[in-house]
């Protein structure tokens, strides 16, 4: 395996507010996590603030808190109130507003909970809740009316009741370590836990859901990854919304990812004004794929208290679907999901190639329009 300081490339993009901090400080997470913008004025030292975002820093924190990155901070253009990290990480004060059919817990996720830090809602895989701390708090979070308080995060006793219904339900193949971020466990906690998971012998493989590797690639060391390697099979699941996510630091950490042998893939959520672009989605897939991360999930962006400004109609995912499929690769092609309110689980949606059904005659369409007919014997 490469070293992986010869992997971490230095941030050409370093805002000048953090020029005098060393390469070393940089690279290292607890640096970053220490350093992490928490304030309007704070954000001011590196971008232009609209008075509408400052006064958002104030009021939308009161029910989700704000927090950036120096790391993921350098990746916006400190001029555009356009800019897709900004728009993930700045409050705005549309998150004050409540749509009518925005819900507390969208997907009734606490309704379904088996155990304290449980959702066991599909037959066979289930859902841990860690931590409810996260590096960046993205303002599109989903669950947004419980990360970022720590005294809704899940107790000791909530993790061990977790892992004492895992082991009695021997249907149960699949384990997703979600949170907040389980990487904002310390190394040793995250040892223990998996370690704990992977002594249950009918649990195959684990998936540990992470947004560490894009506003946080620095989280990947070495030491982390030996933890991964030590229960393997581990899949971790990313959340790479953008392209302008796609630097060279975020590739390091994919690759130290899976040279230790996990299995990468991508969660992207749809973002309207953000991600809602099928070329750049196309750009950013192939990407991925290219530091060895299959997209898994396109999600619609869920109706959660606070994000509706964030929610495109379903036909901008569809877009995305059809302007992906027959073009690029196949495995650049994630599904695209709706996760239904109430605690439906995932459906997924494709565009329609399926044009007419006459008997045991069908009439597709492909991917360029041209249409072809298919005999059922
Ligand atoms: C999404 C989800 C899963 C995993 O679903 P996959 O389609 O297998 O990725 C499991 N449990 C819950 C509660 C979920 O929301
Ligand atoms: S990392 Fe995940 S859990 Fe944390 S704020 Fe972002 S979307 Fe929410």
């Amino acid at each position: 395996m490469v070293a992986m300081s010869e992997l971490s490339v230095i941030n050409a993009r370093r805002p000048a507010a953090f020029a005098a901090v060393s390469d070393e400080e940089w690279s290292d997470w607890r640096w970053q996590h220490a350093h992490r913008l928490r304030t309007a004025e704070a954000l001011s030292a590196v971008i232009r603030l609209r008075d509408d975002e400052r006064q958002a820093c104030e009021r939308a924190t009161e029910r989700f808190p704000l927090a950036v990155t120096p790391y993921y901070a350098s990746l916006m253009r400190p001029d555009d109130p356009g800019c897709p990290i900004r728009l993930q990480a700045i409050p705005r004060l549309a998150e004050l507003e409540r749509h009518p059919s925005d819900l507390a817990d969208p997907l009734a996720e606490d309704e379904h909970r088996v155990a304290g830090a449980l959702t066991h809602r599909y037959p066979d895989r289930a859902m841990l809740y860690t931590t409810h701390s996260c590096a960046v708090y993205c303002r599109h979070c989903n669950r947004r009316r419980k990360v970022g308080d720590p005294t809704s995060a899940p107790s000791k006793d909530d993790l061990r009741a977790a892992v004492a219904y895992l082991r009695q339900h021997p249907e149960v193949r699949d384990v997703l370590v979600s949170g907040g971020d389980p990487l904002s466990l310390s190394d040793e906690r995250l040892d223990e836990l998996l370690g704990s998971l992977r002594a249950i012998p009918h649990l195959e493989i684990i998936r540990v859901a992470t947004r560490a590797v894009v506003t946080l690639p620095q989280r990947v060391t070495r030491d982390l990854v030996g933890v991964l390697r030590r229960h393997q099979p581990i899949y971790v699941a990313t959340h790479f919304n953008h392209l302008a996510e796609c630097s060279s630091e975020a590739a390091a950490a994919l690759y130290a990812l899976a040279d230790g042998g996990a299995v990468i893939v991508n969660q992207m959520v749809l973002l309207k004004g953000i991600n809602d672009d099928p070329a750049m989605v196309g750009r950013m897939n192939q990407w991925l794929l290219k530091n060895r991360c299959r997209p898994y999930y396109i999600f619609q962006c869920d109706p959660a208290v606070g994000i509706s400004h964030f929610r495109t109609p379903i036909a901008a995912g569809l877009e995305i679907i059809e302007a992906l499929r027959g073009f690029t690769s196949g495995l650049a092609v994630p599904h695209y999901v709706v996760d239904l309110p109430g605690g439906g689980g995932k459906v997924s949606l494709q565009p329609e190639y399926l044009l007419r059904r006459e008997g045991k005659r069908l009439t597709f369409r492909n991917y360029l329009g041209k249409t072809f007919v298919y005999d059922e014997v």
